[in-house]
């Protein structure tokens, strides 16, 4: 604690029970332990300083960004020392004939594409969450979001990452052009979750506004008609910029807020985005439309203007927020499956979450094969969460039996990590392993996380104590 003191403005230390306790979640419903001491540097040297003197002192560190992670990733374990970096949130620098950025990692991923309004460009990564989450946070879970089925997660979107390492060396991996000379280290830290060091400074690739934007909204009576109009949309040759899908009763909680206008009773609807030259945008409009009226499509509604875009894209941005009108607490999860195999793998789903006693309802970037089940639930109601984490593990067997993977854009953290092997076998276990050594012989960055064989976390709850990793 002095070391910190001395190396940080003393009111940016905080041990106080409440912040202990603030910063002992994040925004899933995983619970660790609590945070040791809160540090919050504001430079590349106070976070250098904040690492050297945790493991000085034989304590692991845990970085957080917004704490908006669904894994998991930034819950504390075993009393850390926690860096939260939301006040290193500096947009550093922009270079718009180069199109790209330098930011600090607190940097709030729609704040820089609000900076660079007027500019022509925009940063394309566009998690849901992207009002509140970091860019930071961004790097660490390679994250994805609607826009990323045509223009890639964010890995595709970092040139380089100024990383503090577990020893407190700083180092700058991967450069301004681009390339990469000898072994990709920046490709290998993108997805870290926090465990091969904490990135300072990153820059970022920036993406040319499209000159021609469209917003359809397709409607279906059922979510196998849908799913099979996603798979027909990819195989005649389109990438559109976004394709989700939504069920209906997502549609049905969301609407009253938004007025977009969705089809409440409709089983399942579309949402596809179409950007490029305005002629090929037309193309694509009429060819998806056709398409979509081939597979039983009810209608395919094309957005008039800017405002009736935005309507139908609030509804699928404030999903998460809708559902507390039916349930007060959710665990959102994250797989990835085939296209091909959407329509069975999301009854199987409700039929999972049936078994179960839940309730659930689908919202996800289907163009990619990325499910996002909600299940829904009150936490208050006794033996409710056994059922919950029974639905989440079978969906997870499900999703991996048909040639899925376990998540797709959430990240391990402590979620998923007890799955892993799962989809890796002990080898491939033992090479990430070995990776994570590289950067961190001693074991102290977010020890807990990710790969099986990490420190545990202590798990006594108000429902007792629960197997690593429960969500309570
Ligand atoms: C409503 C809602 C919708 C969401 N929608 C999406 C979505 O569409 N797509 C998507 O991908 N995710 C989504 N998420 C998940 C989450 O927002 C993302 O994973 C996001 O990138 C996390 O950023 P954060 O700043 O909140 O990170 P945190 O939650 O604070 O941390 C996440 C992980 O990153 C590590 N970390 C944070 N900062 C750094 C750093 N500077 N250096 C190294 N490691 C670091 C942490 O240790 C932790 O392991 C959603 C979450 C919510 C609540």
């Amino acid at each position: 604690m002095s070391d910190l003191v001395a190396a940080l403005d003393p009111e940016r230390v905080q041990v106080g029970d409440v912040a202990r306790r603030l910063y002992s979640r994040d925004a899933s419903v995983l619970r660790g332990g609590r945070a040791g001491v809160i540090c919050f540097p504001v430079t590349t040297a106070e976070v250098s300083a904040c690492v050297v003197a945790a493991v000085a002192h034989g304590r692991d560190f845990v970085v957080r960004g917004a704490g908006t992670g669904l894994a998991g990733g930034a819950v504390p374990c075993d009393e850390p020392v926690m860096i939260v970096l939301t006040r290193m949130d500096r947009i550093l620098e922009v270079d718009e004939s180069r199109r790209l950025a330098w930011v600090e990692p607190g940097v709030v991923n729609l704040d820089l594409s609000r900076h660079l309004g007027g500019t022509g460009l925009h940063f394309a990564p566009d998690p849901s969450s992207q009002q509140s989450c970091t860019i930071g946070g961004n790097v660490a879970n390679n994250s994805g979001g609607p826009h990323c089925l045509l223009y890639g997660v964010t890995s595709a979107h970092v040139l380089a990452v100024e990383v503090v390492l577990p020893d407190g060396e700083v180092v700058v991996l991967g450069n301004e052009e681009g390339d990469s000379v000898g072994y990709d280290l920046r490709g290998a830290f993108v997805g870290g979750e926090g465990t091969l060091g904490i990135a300072t400074r990153i820059c970022v690739r920036l993406t040319e506004d499209p000159p021609e934007v469209a917003t359809l909204l397709l409607d279906f009576m059922s979510v196998g008609a849908a799913a099979e109009t996603v798979s027909a949309i990819i195989a005649a040759g389109m990438i559109p910029a976004a394709l989700e899908m939504m069920d209906q009763r997502v549609v049905e909680a969301v609407e009253p807020f938004v007025n977009a206008g969705y089809p409440t009773d409709a089983a399942a609807v579309l949402i596809v985005e179409l950007d490029g030259q305005p002629a090929g945008v037309a193309d694509e409009i009429m060819r998806i439309g056709e398409l979509a009226s081939t597979h039983g499509a009810r209608s395919v509604r094309v957005a008039a203007d800017e405002g009736e875009r935005e309507r139908i894209w609030k509804g699928r941005k404030s999903a998460f927020g809708a559902i507390a009108v039916i349930k007060p607490d959710y665990y959102l999860n994250d797989t990835v499956i085939p296209r091909t195999k959407l329509a069975e793998v999301v009854e199987r789903i409700y039929e999972i979450v049936e078994e179960q006693d839940l309730i659930v309802m689908n919202v996800f970037h289907a163009g990619d094969g990325n499910l996002h089940p909600l299940l829904l639930f009150d936490a208050r109601e006794e033996g409710v969460m056994e059922r919950v984490l029974a639905a989440g593990e079978e969906i997870v067997r499900v999703s991996v039996a048909a040639g899925g993977v376990l998540s797709g854009e959430h990240g391990i953290g402590l979620e998923k990590k007890r799955f892993m092997s799962l989809q890796f076998s002990p080898a491939d276990l033992e090479v990430q392993s070995r990776l994570r050594a590289a950067f961190d012989p001693d074991g102290r960055a977010n020890p807990a996380k990710v790969l099986p064989s990490g420190a545990s976390c202590g798990h006594v709850t108000s429902l007792g104590r629960l197997p690593e990793g429960t969500w309570v």
